[in-house]
């Protein structure tokens, strides 16, 4: 008889890494997890020189859950000999090489981990999980799979996708191909835009013009200011997943920025860079186009280049403008997972903006979820909130499912109240009785 793991993990990136780590060590649960590439991979496309994180290290894959775990950023540090100098830095914003450097670390010292191996489909039959790969069936109780989002590519760009025409993921894989492009043109207005920006600005000599489009107001910075950040802690994740639907999407559209706004540090390096290619360097023939508040309608083949258009949000108006590249850094999309098919009539679906309905513990709500259950990771950003995707809480979230999977208490810390300064709720003893409203005050925000 195949060995029965009381969890198989699908996918072992970063969020099911977290997991695979807090479970290493666990001796009442047999965990195993599988991914798809022969090493642990993480957005190699943008693995750009001065890549900064935007969360701090201490936000690690196991800290925030058991901060003296072996597998926490400060061992790391301290088993590669640095730690006096990595304090000496007095920062806690590390590289993305540096980031990815301890994932590594913390991968290649887990056994609970093959790599290598590409799930196809998932099935369900007398209370197991069967998981059938490109090598082998396993076989496992409980699933958490972790696959990480999808790429958007808007349709117009999925058919003229190739050298010239690609998603930001895939910036250097394609950079040499578009090194003599005079005109290029990047859609979208986040990190990833601007880091490719910064990165053509410096090392594409004969660029002539860059035109940047985003349909937000402005460049706008990642807001992680103090009260901000309380979003990202575990009483506001409990608080937001209490919200109707329609306040969850008002609360999304105004949180967008703490988790997709541009680094403040890469917004000053750009304005400089700006500048000085505007007033200073001699003889540059590089325009930078700037246009915020326009939004990409569509790109179309024309001659050896590209048309691109846009619409003026302001105007109404759509504008066209010609490119001999064009990067979409328009991020990521929720699928339903395919791998899930054989199942998905026993799955309950969400109808709202992500595929899966997802509880408190991560858990997917499906038929037979009291006895077996499937977790999702970076799949509930709508109903958890913008933080979801993000390793902020990827520990919390981690801990959370080992206790709901141990259905016990391994992790106590989760249960002491983070205390928050914010009141997000009101006490019901204080309720005011003398005046009514109608409707709830979001709706107006949601009209205005
Ligand atoms: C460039 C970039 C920088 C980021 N920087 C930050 C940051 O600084 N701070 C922050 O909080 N967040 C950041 N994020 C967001 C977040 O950290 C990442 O999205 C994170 O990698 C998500 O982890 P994941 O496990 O869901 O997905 P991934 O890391 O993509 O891992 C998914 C894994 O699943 C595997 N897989 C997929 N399909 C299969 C299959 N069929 N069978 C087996 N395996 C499969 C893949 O091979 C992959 O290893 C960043 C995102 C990007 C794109």
């Amino acid at each position: 008889m195949e060995q029965q793991y009381d969890l198989l993990g699908v996918g072992a990136g970063i969020f099911n890494l977290s997991l695979a780590a807090l479970l290493s060590d666990n001796k009442s649960v047999t965990s195993h997890f599988l991914d798809k590439n022969t090493d642990l991979e993480w957005y190699p496309g943008l693995m750009l020189d001065n890549a900064k994180m935007q969360t701090c290290c201490i936000k690690d894959l196991v800290s925030l859950a058991d901060p003296t775990n072996q597998y926490s950023f400060l061992n790391y540090l301290s088993s590669k000999n640095r730690l006096f100098q990595f304090l000496n830095r007095s920062s806690f914003i590390i590289s993305r090489k540096e980031f990815f450097d301890y994932a590594q670390w913390v991968s290649s010292r887990l056994s609970n981990i093959s790599r290598g191996i590409s799930v196809e489909k998932i099935y369900y039959k007398n209370g197991l999980f069967e998981v059938t790969t490109d090598k082998q069936s396993y076989y496992a109780k409980n699933l958490s799979i972790s696959i990480g989002r999808n790429r958007f590519l808007p349709e117009s760009a999925k058919v003229l996708e190739g050298d010239k025409v690609f998603h930001g993921l895939d910036y250097l894989f394609k950079k040499s191909k578009i090194s003599n492009a005079k005109r290029i043109v990047i859609v979208g207005g986040g990190q990833t835009a601007s880091e490719i920006l910064l990165d053509i600005m410096d090392s594409f000599p004969r660029v002539e013009e860059i035109t940047w489009i985003s349909r937000r107001n402005n460049f706008l910075p990642l807001d992680d200011s103090p009260f901000v950040n309380d979003y990202y802690i575990p009483s506001y994740v409990d608080y937001f997943s209490s919200l109707d639907n329609d306040l969850k999407r008002v609360k999304h559209k105004e949180q967008r920025l703490t988790s997709d706004g541009i680094s403040l540090d890469t917004l000053t390096e750009l304005y400089e860079k700006i500048y000085e290619n505007s007033f200073i360097r001699k003889n540059s023939n590089l325009n930078v186009i700037l246009k915020p508040f326009r939004k990409f309608s569509e790109i179309q083949k024309a001659g050896d280049g590209y048309k691109v258009i846009y619409q003026n949000m302001e105007t109404h108006k759509s504008v066209l403008t010609e490119a001999d590249a064009v990067i979409f850094a328009t991020g990521f999309e929720n699928k339903f997972p395919s791998m899930l098919s054989e199942i998905s009539d026993l799955l309950h679906l969400d109808d709202n903006e992500q595929p899966l309905k997802v509880g408190s513990n991560f858990e997917v709500s499906w038929e037979y979820g009291h006895l077996n259950t499937i977790y999702v990771q970076n799949m509930s950003r709508f109903s958890h909130g913008p933080w979801e995707s993000n390793i902020s809480l990827a520990a919390w979230r981690s801990a959370k499912i080992v206790n709901h999977l141990t259905q016990g208490n391994s992790y106590p810390m989760l249960n002491v109240n983070d205390s928050p300064f914010v009141s997000w709720r009101d006490s019901d003893r204080n309720n005011y009785r003398g005046l009514t409203n109608d409707q709830p005050s979001y709706v107006e925000t949601m009209s205005a």
